[in-house]
């Protein structure tokens, strides 16, 4: 059955090369489905070696005699940048439509969060098109030396599908900012979006070439990019197991890597805590996306002597969750359905081996065929988990909350720094001096304290451990997509 949409019409299956829409030559064929009912709603054939290969020929020329990266001023990349952020308010019904659409996630969600956020990220970055600049440095007399903040060159961006347009924009406008050319492989789930942008990108002047979109599957289009000598760096987001496929790869050309990779999080709650704002914390900390946030909260460390009261708490929300889960076109849905049935079957699996180690379920468990024929799950508790359990090491990237309790705060650090993840993690306490020895203690990228899942332009975002390296957002994007070149003038 067609899909009936209010905003947005279903992008043909093309690529942007250059500033022209084309087939791609793969010769698999890819499926979009709607999470929201399982039926597929475009397919097509995405970019093939020789694709990419065509686009980073476009990408070099573009680079090395096009105006973007040494011809234009800063202030008109300004321009160019801050135009797009105003395009992508204009469009965000569209947008949030199309992102409903590919991911499954409620139309409040992104029309009200992630588009305007995606549309910041641009005003953000299109700030600092002016700002960056080398210095000058004391050496030896007679000399002077000088650093020159310079592109990186043509960045490859690999995205993920669980935030496509915003976990695009991080990437995309920090290295358009600092004078780079981009070439985008978004996730083949989700290439509706990214086609959009594009789109917009050109309307606001962007020069083609400079922003190409390769639709495509990892294994085909990914790795080609990866392997391609004409890319200067690869800018990755997604599972920490494909991350370190792209290490190894690009360790044969030495390719510059930025990696944002998968997470565990600890979401750490001390009995001073004010309590409702904690279980609001733990609840969006874990349902926000179904659970499909790298960032997601999904280990709940709770003191024992409030625990059970706590768990009560969180299961009356959760109750709220699971009436309000249902369509994400319609404006009444608050939590949607997983991204595939892929996802489905892995986190249906998670919650069986659960049971099976010996975790108790305290709410949810299961499909939520009430909601629709999408790919819905339950909002999911387990109650007495343990670390070495499979729900508390690994990640699931569902709406499933593992709770183990502690006694002790040496013992909550300990037990939080316990994972091979370092992405991110909470902590919920009314004492400053416990929120900052924790903070100071939890192996994480991100500390939010008495928050969760909180971001913004500025704010430096990215992992420790198996969560990856480089930072995304913030000034430190910069390090990301420029090179540094050191210059010594003698003057004597
Ligand atoms: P994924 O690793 O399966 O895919 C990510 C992207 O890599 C996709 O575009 C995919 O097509 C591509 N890809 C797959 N195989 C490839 C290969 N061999 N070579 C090159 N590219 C390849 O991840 P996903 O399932 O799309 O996303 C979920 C994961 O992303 C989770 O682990 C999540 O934690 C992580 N994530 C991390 C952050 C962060 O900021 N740290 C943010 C969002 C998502």
């Amino acid at each position: 059955m067609a899909l009936k949409l209010q905003h947005a019409k279903i992008p043909e299956g093309k690529l942007l090369v250059g500033g022209r829409w084309t087939a791609g030559r793969s010769n698999t064929a890819m499926d979009v489905i709607y999470p929201g009912n399982a039926e597929k709603v475009a397919s097509f054939h995405g970019a093939s070696a020789e694709d990419v290969d065509g686009a980073v020929r476009i990408a070099r020329q573009a680079l090395e005699q096009g105006p973007w990266s040494t011809k234009i001023s800063p202030a008109e990349r300004t321009r160019i940048l801050w135009r797009l952020s105003e395009l992508i308010g204009e469009h965000a019904d569209e947008l949030a439509e199309l992102e409903t659409v590919n991911t499954g996630k409620p139309f409040a969600e992104t029309r009200n969060i992630e588009i305007p956020l995606s549309a910041e990220i641009f005003q953000y970055f299109a700030g600092w098109t002016t700002k960056i600049h080398g210095e000058t440095i004391p050496a030896k007399p007679g000399m002077l030396n000088m650093t020159l903040r310079e592109p990186v060159g043509v960045v490859g961006v690999i995205t993920p599908w669980n935030f496509p347009l915003l976990m695009s924009t991080w990437k995309i406008a920090a290295a358009l900012a600092c004078g780079n050319v981009v070439i985008h492989k978004p996730s083949e789930l989700t290439p509706f979006t990214a086609m959009k942008l594009a789109e917009l990108a050109l309307e606001a002047g962007l020069p083609e070439g400079v922003l190409q979109v390769l639709p495509g599957t990892g294994g085909e289009a990914g790795e080609a990019m990866v392997l391609h000598p004409g890319i200067d760096k690869i800018s990755f987001t997604g599972s920490t197991k494909i991350g370190q496929r792209i290490m190894q790869l690009s360790a044969s050309n030495l390719k510059r890597l930025t990696l944002e990779l998968g997470g565990k999080s600890p979401n750490v709650v001390f009995a001073d805590a004010d309590m409702d704002a904690a279980v609001r914390g733990a609840i969006n900390a874990i349902f926000y996306n179904k659970g499909e946030v790298c960032s997601a909260g999904s280990r709940l460390l709770v003191e024992r002597s409030i625990k059970d009261e706590f768990l009560e708490k969180v299961k009356g929300r959760a109750e709220k969750m699971l009436a309000a889960q249902g369509d994400p076109l319609s404006p009444k849905s608050r939590l949607g359905p997983q991204i595939s049935q892929n996802q489905l079957d892995k986190v249906l699996g998670y919650i069986e081996k659960g049971q099976a180690e010996g975790a108790r379920l305290v709410f949810g468990g299961g499909r939520n065929t009430d909601a629709g024929p999408g790919f819905f799950v339950k909002p999911t508790i387990f109650d007495g988990v343990v670390n070495d359990m499979c729900i508390a090491r690994e990640e699931i990237f569902g709406p499933v909350l593992s709770t183990i309790a502690f006694d002790q705060v040496e013992e909550a650090a300990a037990l939080a720094n316990a994972n091979d993840y370092g992405l991110a993690a909470g902590i919920w306490t009314r004492d400053i001096k416990k929120a900052l020895r924790a903070a100071k203690a939890l192996k994480a990228g991100t500390v939010w304290v008495n928050t969760y899942n909180v971001f913004d332009a500025a704010m430096p975002f990215g992992g420790f451990k198996n969560s990856g390296f480089g930072r995304e957002l913030g000034m430190h994007a910069l390090d990301n997509y420029t090179e540094l070149k050191s210059v010594w003038i003698d003057l004597t």
